[in-house]
């Protein structure tokens, strides 16, 4: 009787193992003609001074609409983007759309939208953004670009150099995801960035952990003596966002301030709703 229920849990178990290793390899298949399908959408997650409460911009976060899986997170897509060469459509298409979107909003907030490390290495991407600003009428100053270390890592002097032309177009750029990477402080000896957003981990352990918090104190001196503003990323609760305030970080982004909205969202209502909605969750692969 045990040894009946062992045996077809275990043929559950690889059955439904098949079925991920069928999936990922459909999935990239699929997202071949996400594009062309009308499956990707840009959502938009604001970020806010954090002294007045003031939107600053939004960062630009793809979604993609599966139609059996439904919304599939960029953290199981963009990575089979980037083995299989499609994140250069993709990442095209992400900057252009949420370019002419924003064009068309009543008020000039800014936009931040992600680039990939392989974005550096396989387009004249100073050229496409340059093109994309003209051909959608963008205000370049209306423009940021969030890279990692990584991308810095994976070529320093190419990266640095196309950092260079794609600043002299008048476009920001902000180091994403910092304090995470494994050389922050020679990433920030190279490249006067715009902005610096420290990582969601930080925040995420701030009320509980000393060493957290002296590291966040650390960074935000860190970014008034090199004159870079900091945004925190990961806010989820009040007192984070009081802490914050109290050691005068300059913006900040994260659910208590808003969710990541398509777009006929962001602007129905202003800024830290404690109870915003989550967006709907579905369509998760097991992992491999
Ligand atoms: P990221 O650029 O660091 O984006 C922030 C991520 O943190 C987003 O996840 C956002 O939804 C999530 N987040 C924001 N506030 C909170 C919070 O308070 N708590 C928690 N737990 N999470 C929060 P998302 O949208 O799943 O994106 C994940 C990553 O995928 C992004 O990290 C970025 O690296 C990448 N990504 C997203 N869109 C694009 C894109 O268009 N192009 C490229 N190359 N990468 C993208
Ligand atoms: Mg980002
Ligand atoms: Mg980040
Ligand atoms: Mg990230």
């Amino acid at each position: 009787r045990a040894k009946a229920d062992v045996t077809r849990a275990v043929c559950f178990y690889e059955s439904k193992m098949d079925e991920a290793s069928r999936a990922r390899r459909s999935l990239a298949q699929d997202l071949r003609r996400a594009i062309e399908l009308d499956q990707l959408e840009p959502y938009y997650q604001v970020q806010t001074s954090v002294l007045t409460g003031d939107i600053r911009g939004y960062e630009v976060l793809l979604r993609w609409n599966h139609p059996e899986l439904g919304s599939v997170p960029p953290s199981e897509f963009i990575p089979i983007a980037e083995e299989n060469g499609l994140i250069l459509a993709i990442g095209e298409w992400v900057l252009r759309t949420a370019c002419q979107q924003a064009v068309s909003w009543h008020t000039p907030y800014k936009i931040a939208v992600n680039l990939s490390p392989v974005q550096f290495a396989h387009a004249d991407l100073s050229k496409l953004v340059h093109e994309i600003l003209l051909e959608t009428g963008l205000s370049p100053n209306r423009l940021e670009l969030e890279i990692t270390e990584s991308t810095i890592i994976a070529d320093k002097t190419r990266t640095l150099h196309i950092l260079r032309q794609i600043r002299a177009l008048g476009v920001t750029i902000a180091l994403d995801d910092f304090g995470t990477g494994y050389s922050s402080l020679d990433t920030l000896r190279s490249f006067p960035f715009d902005k610096i957003k420290l990582d969601r981990s930080f925040m995420s352990e701030v009320e509980q952990s000393p060493q957290a918090k002296a590291i966040v104190r650390a960074v935000l001196t860190l970014g008034k003596s090199l004159d870079i503003p900091v945004l925190a990323e990961g806010v989820e609760t009040d007192d984070q966002l009081s802490i914050l305030r109290i050691e005068q970080c300059d913006e900040a982004q994260g659910f208590f301030l808003g969710r990541p909205k398509p777009l006929n969202q962001i602007f129905r209502q202003g800024p830290a709703i404690a109870n915003d909605v989550a967006e709907p969750s579905s369509g998760r692969l097991p992992p491999a």
